[in-house]
């Protein structure tokens, strides 16, 4: 993070890399896009309340509508990647392209990562792809995480 004084108003410019990850994938560069993805690739799977206050921890207020946005535009560009199992909030992470899975808790719905066994999509084969040019097959693990477990068996 580079500080510069504009206007006699201290700003924050985004740092260059991220920026130019932005730009090299055909998005506008702003503020709240700079801050939002560094925001989601520091966090482990962030909702979009811990994403916003993230977001406006390192550039001050920005609105929700802008959240959306920002998420919407970097999902679509491949920046981020949203994951939403059935129940449960859409959450967002910067690990993209690798095809790996999620580990979610029943109870509290903390989410893991668990690498993908065969490394690329789809890693299952249909048993029938009904002549289907398949390329994704969605897989959640479901189960309890070790402190839901312990709680649940105490
Ligand atoms: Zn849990
Ligand atoms: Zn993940």
């Amino acid at each position: 993070m580079f500080m510069t004084v504009e206007s006699g108003v201290m700003t924050s410019l985004p740092a260059p890399t991220t920026a130019g990850e932005l730009r090299a994938a055909g998005l506008r560069v702003t503020a709240a896009r700079v801050a939002l993805l560094e925001t989601v690739r520091g966090g482990d799977h962030l909702g979009v309340d811990a994403i916003a206050s993230g977001v406006r921890g390192r550039i001050g207020h920005v609105s929700v509508q802008a959240v959306y946005e920002a998420l919407h535009a970097l999902t679509l560009a491949g920046l981020i990647r949203r994951i939403e199992p059935a129940d449960s909030p859409a959450r967002f992470e910067g690990r993209v392209g690798d095809n790996h899975h999620h580990i979610v808790c029943r109870s509290c719905g903390d989410v893991a990562d668990v690498d993908c066994a065969v490394g690329a999509a789809p890693c299952l084969t249909a048993s029938d792809d009904h002549g289907f040019s398949i390329d994704e097959a969605e897989v959640i693990y479901w189960g309890r995480c070790p402190a839901c477990a312990t709680a649940r068996s105490s």
